[in-house]
């Protein structure tokens, strides 16, 4: 795989880079309100622009029907690109249009600029390959070279992900070879015992790595709106809380199956509303009431799985315990999260909204060992599966 090391090597001045970079940040409106993935692209583009090489970034927000919408436009991201960096970020009004051309060719060597959100284009994700490889043809077009540093959209074939890195010379950006190397940590042989925390909203996503994991890891703490399919799988009523119900089965057979490094809440917090001033209760798990939804894990959960996490050599997290965004509800993800920063183990993050619970909460970003950009791609490398943004740099 070649690297953005060699890419500099090679030598970049007035050469016009095209990195495909994760910007896909939380937005209120217009304000960001957690730009750690702006933030995580900085050392690629920084690196690139001092050597001379004319930045040309692609990246996607939100998820846009193919057409251009005001509200999944780059332009916040731009600006705050553009301050953390501490020069201009040009922002084109299109994603490889007149704009897009205009503002490439108006770039100067150590110039930065940001595409129009890639999804503006309908053949970004189109299921239909010659599609995505027009458009890749037109990326192409753009640069001498590819950079790719969007860890977490390596999972996806995508025109600017996928079909562009064989269009140009393909390099791995630095996030992208960083986020590699800490995941074959985990598949090669992890510290043990290896202990994975897992929460979040929808079972369904989540089970294919609760099963590829299981034979792997010493444990699985359930948490998140994914507990309460577990908890009807053990029998017991959950009220409004979170079902998927035609998952129950599954939960079922993987409880059955691994009785002893399954563990499930205990207790958890129940509200009468979704909302920040709901009322609320702290119930044991068998006792939560008909209308009442479980928004977060109970501080007996929090202990016992303190307990685990404390004792662990190699802790994986995905997903909030409960709906940290609502502070009643932030107490399990802050406990759990707080016993992964004081465990002396080998800890990585990965998904988007565990990522920001971090920081929104307050954590020290570097009580973990990694904070993974991807969420869905570094479950994807978890579970086994190839990634074709990664698969496609090694040639
Ligand atoms: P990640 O992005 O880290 O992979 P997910 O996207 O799977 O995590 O899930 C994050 C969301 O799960 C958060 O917005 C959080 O509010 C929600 N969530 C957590 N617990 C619950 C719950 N008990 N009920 C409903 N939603 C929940
Ligand atoms: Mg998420």
């Amino acid at each position: 795989m070649k690297t953005l090391d060699d890419l500099l090597a090679e030598g970049v001045t007035g050469r016009r880079v095209l990195v495909r970079a994760d910007l896909n940040v939380p937005l209120d409106g217009e304000t960001i309100t957690d730009d750690g993935r702006v933030r995580a692209s900085l050392p690629t583009i920084t690196r690139l622009a001092e050597a001379g090489a004319r930045v040309v970034v692609a990246a996607h927000l939100g998820r846009p029907k193919g057409a251009p919408e005001a509200k999944y436009s780059l332009a916040p991201v731009a600006a705050r690109l553009g301050e953390l960096l501490g020069r201009e970020v040009a922002l084109a009004t299109d994603v490889v249009g007149e704009s897009a051309k205009a503002t490439v060719a108006g770039l100067a060597d150590g110039g930065v600029a940001l595409l129009e959100n890639v999804r503006f284009d309908a053949r970004e994700t189109s299921k239909d390959a010659a599609e995505r490889d027009a458009l890749a043809t037109e990326f192409a077009a753009l640069a001498d070279a590819f950079v790719s540093d969007g860890f977490g959209v390596v999972h996806r074939k995508q025109a600017s992900v996928y079909e562009v890195a064989a269009k140009l010379p393909a390099y791995a950006g630095g996030l992208v070879l960083a986020e590699v190397e800490v995941l074959r940590t985990l598949t090669g042989d992890p510290a043990r015992p290896y202990v994975v925390v897992l929460g979040g909203s929808k079972v369904s996503d989540k089970l294919a790595v609760i099963e590829s994991l299981l034979p792997k890891v010493d444990a699985i703490l359930v948490g998140g709106g994914m507990c309460f399919t577990f908890l009807a799988a053990e029998g017991l009523g959950v009220g409004d809380s979170l079902l998927e119900a035609e998952m129950i089965d599954t939960c079922k057979r993987l409880l059955a199956e691994h009785p002893e490094k399954i563990l499930l809440p205990a207790d958890v917090v129940i509200a009468d509303a979704f909302s920040a001033d709901a009322n609320t209760h702290t119930v044991l798990a068998a006792n939560i009431r008909e209308g009442w939804k479980g928004l977060d894990i109970g501080p007996i959960t929090v202990e016992r799985y303190r307990e685990v996490i404390a004792g662990a050599g190699t802790v994986f997290w995905n997903g909030p315990m409960g709906v940290f965004e609502l502070a009643p509800f932030a107490e399990g993800t802050r406990g759990v999260a707080e016993a992964i920063v004081a465990a002396d183990a080998f800890s990585v993050v990965g998904g988007g909204d565990s990522a920001a619970a971090v920081r929104l909460l307050g954590l020290p970003e570097d009580g973990f060992s990694h904070i993974s950009t991807g969420g869905g791609a570094s479950l994807e490398f978890l579970e086994g599966k190839d990634l074709p943004g990664v698969s496609t740099l090694e040639g």
